[in-house]
C-alpha cells in the first residue's frame, strides 16, 4: 500500500490532493501537509487590500473540507524535506516517510533582498492575506493625507499581473473616495516593456496596459532596479537597453505596494539534485524530480524549463472596474493561442471565478466534467504527458 504526500496546502496542493483522492486504493494513505487550517483564494488579496473584501470572504476551513474526501489533513508544516530517505521532517520534530511525494510549497517571498521592502520594512504586499489587511489599514491611514503612490514590482520578480492589478484598483478606489485628483501615481518594473508580464507579452498585452496607465495618468519605469526604501522615499535606477545606468530616480511615496522576487522555501532550498540555486523544485517533462523519481512538483515552486514547457497561461486581471483576459498557449513565445482583452466583464468574471474557485474547494473538486469542457473549447488542453522508455502507462 502506498504512502503519498502532498506538501503545501495552497492551490496547487489542495487540487492536487483533490485529484488523487478518488484513485486511492484500500489501505493506501494521502496526507496533505500544510501551515494553517484555512486557505485563502491569493488572487482575491488586492480586493482585501483596498477593502472590497473581508478576510472570511475569501478563506474555506480546508480542514472540514479534506476530511469530506478522507483526506487527512496535517497543519503543523515541514521543516525539511530529506528526498533521499523518502522522508519529511515536521516543524513539531516528528517525521513522517512516504513512498511519493507531490511539492506543492508555492513560493517564499524574498524581500529581504531589496533593503527596506515588504510589510516589515516600508511598503506594503498583496501576496498573503495578513499583508493585504495590513496594506487596507494603511490605505485608511493614507486616504486621510493623500500623496504620491508608487506600485510595481521588484528585479527577479516573475509574477506582474497582481501589481498592474492594484495599480488599477487603487485608481479605482481612490477616484471612488474623490481623492485620485491629490495622488501622483508611479508604476515601477523591472519588465522591459509594460505588458511584458514576464511572457515577452500576450496578445497586445503591451498596447493595452499602456493605454490603460496613460488613461487612469500613471506614468512608469520600465528596466527598474529599487537600490533602497526608506520611510517615503524609494531609490530606483533605471537600466538602459545597454545594460548601463540610465537614470537614478529618487521616488516619494505616501503609500507603496511593491511585489518582491520569489524564491523556493526554506524546506527544499539546497537540497543537491532537488532544486536549482534559487530553491525551486527541478522537474522532468511530467513534474517528476529527476534525481529522486518519487518526488514531483507543481505549481509556483517548480523551476520552470523555459524551451520545451507545454505550460498554458490564462488569466484575469481585474481592474476593478473593468480589466484585461488573456491566454497564451503554450506560456514561452512562439505560441499557438496567442489572445488578449479587455472590458468590463473580466472584473466580473473574475468575481465569478472567485465563488465559483472557493465553492469547488469546499466541495471537494479539482476540475469538474463543465470546467473541462469549457477549457477544451478554449482550446486549453492539460500539460502533454510523456512516456519514457521503460515506464508504465
Ligand atoms: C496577489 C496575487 C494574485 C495572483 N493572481 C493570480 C491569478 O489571477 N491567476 C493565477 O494563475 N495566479 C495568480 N497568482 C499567482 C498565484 O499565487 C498562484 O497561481 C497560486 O497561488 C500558486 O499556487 P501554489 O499552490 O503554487 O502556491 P500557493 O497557493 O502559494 O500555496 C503554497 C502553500 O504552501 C504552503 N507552504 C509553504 N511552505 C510550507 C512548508 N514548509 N510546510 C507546509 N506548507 C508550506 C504555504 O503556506 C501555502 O499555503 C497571484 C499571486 C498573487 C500574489
Amino acid at each position: 500500500m502506498a504512502s503519498i504526500i502532498v506538501l503545501g496546502a495552497g492551490l496547487g496542493g489542495s487540487l492536487v490532493a483533490y485529484e488523487l483522492a478518488p484513485v486511492m486504493r484500500p489501505g493506501d494513505q494521502l496526507i496533505l501537509i500544510g501551515r494553517e487550517p484555512r486557505y485563502h483564494f491569493v488572487p482575491s488579496n488586492p480586493w482585501v487590500a483596498a477593502g472590497w473584501r473581508e478576510r472570511d470572504e475569501i478563506e474555506i476551513d480546508l480542514t472540514e473540507a479534506m476530511a469530506k474526501k478522507r483526506i487527512t489533513y496535517m497543519t503543523q508544516g515541514c521543516k525539511r524535506v530529506h528526498p533521499a530517505e523518502s522522508r519529511i521532517e515536521l516543524s513539531d520534530g516528528s517525521s513522517l516517510t512516504y513512498d511519493y511525494l507531490v511539492i506543492a510549497t508555492g513560493p517564499e517571498l524574498a524581500f529581504d533582498e531589496v533593503d527596506g521592502l515588504g510589510p516589515e520594512g516600508f511598503t506594503q504586499s498583496v501576496c498573503h492575506v495578513d499583508h493585504a489587511e495590513k496594506a487596507n489599514a494603511a490605505l485608511e491611514v493614507f486616504a486621510k493625507t493623500p500623496g504620491p503612490i508608487v506600485v510595481g514590482a521588484v528585479q527577479g520578480a516573475s509574477c506582474f499581473g497582481p501589481a498592474y492589478e492594484f495599480a488599477f484598483i487603487l485608481d479605482t478606489e481612490l477616484r471612488k473616495r474623490k481623492i485620485r485628483d491629490k495622488v501622483p501615481m508611479i508604476f515601477v518594473t523591472p519588465e522591459p516593456y509594460i505588458g511584458h508580464l514576464g511572457l515577452d507579452g500576450v496578445g497586445d498585452t503591451k498596447g493595452l496596459m499602456e493605454s490603460e496607465l496613460r488613461q487612469r495618468h500613471i506614468k512608469w519605469i520600465t528596466n527598474a532596479k529599487v537600490r533602497h526604501i526608506e520611510a517615503g522615499k524609494m531609490t530606483v535606477d533605471e537600466i538602459g537597453e545597454d545594460g548601463a545606468l540610465k537614470k537614478t530616480h529618487e521616488l516619494p511615496f505616501s503609500y507603496s505596494m511593491m511585489l518582491p522576487a520569489f524564491r523556493g522555501v526554506e524546506a527544499v532550498r539546497g537540497i543537491e539534485g532537488l532544486t536549482n540555486p534559487r530553491g525551486f523544485i527541478v522537474i522532468d517533462k511530467n513534474q517528476r524530480n529527476p534525481k529522486y523519481s518519487n518526488v514531483f512538483a507543481i505549481g509556483v515552486c517548480v523551476a520552470i524549463a523555459p524551451v520545451e514547457a507545454t505550460w498554458n497561461a490564462v488569466c484575469l486581471a481585474d481592474f476593478g472596474d473593468g480589466g484585461v483576459a488573456f491566454i497564451a498557449e503554450p506560456q514561452i513565445p512562439p505560441r499557438n493561442v496567442n489572445w488578449a482583452a479587455e472590458g468590463r466583464w473580466v472584473h466580473y468574471a473574475k468575481i465569478a471565478f472567485e465563488k465559483y474557485f472557493l465553492h469547488k474547494l469546499r466541495h471537494g473538486e479539482s476540475e469538474p466534467f463543465y470546467e473541462r469542457w469549457l477549457m477544451k473549447g478554449l482550446g486549453i488542453h492539460r500539460l502533454t504527458m510523456v512516456q519514457e522508455k521503460g515506464e508504465p502507462q
